[in-house]
């Protein structure tokens, strides 16, 4: 997908709709900061720090909302598979098929930040298949790639 030719409006919709759903047959809550979260996670392709959240927050909301408030959201949003948290970025970025288990591949554009997720289940399999010829058992299998979108090939 290209990060900046599409109707991104659509990307969130879709993202909140799905997490309603998903929160309503799991019977977890969707409470409106959840939400809220999540809406400004998924404001663009771009991976998000806790402090830009936070700050995008003070500037939305009526109150200060405080940090461990911010982190307990994501960490739902993560646990229920809405939000991936990038390691090498620490920053969090939507999943476009939380219904789906996974750990995650993702590109990540080192010029515009944007960062796209590889879906291949053949992929995860082949990590887990080699870790296992070495007796190794995989806790995290999640990959973070570097380089430059074809966007930004083409400037
Ligand atoms: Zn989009
Ligand atoms: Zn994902
Ligand atoms: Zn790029």
């Amino acid at each position: 997908m290209s990060a900046h030719q599409h109707n991104h409006d659509k990307c969130i919709e879709d993202a909140l709709d799905l997490a309603g759903e998903i929160c309503a047959a799991r019977d977890t809550r969707f409470t409106p900061l959840r939400r809220q979260v999540l809406e400004l996670v998924w404001g663009g392709h771009n991976p998000v720090t806790a402090y830009e959240l936070l700050d995008m927050l003070s500037k939305t909301g009526k109150k200060r909302v405080a940090p461990p408030t911010v982190y307990r959201a994501l960490d739902f949003l993560i646990e229920e598979g809405f939000v991936h948290r990038l390691e090498s970025l620490n920053a969090f970025v939507g999943c476009p098929d939380p219904e789906s288990q996974h750990q995650g591949h993702f590109l990540i554009c080192r010029d515009c930040r944007t960062v796209n997720e590889i879906s291949d289940k053949k992929l995860a399999g082949q990590i887990a298949a080699a870790a296992k010829a070495q007796g190794y058992t995989c806790e995290n299998s999640m990959l973070e790639i570097m380089g430059q979108c074809a966007d930004c090939q083409s400037q």
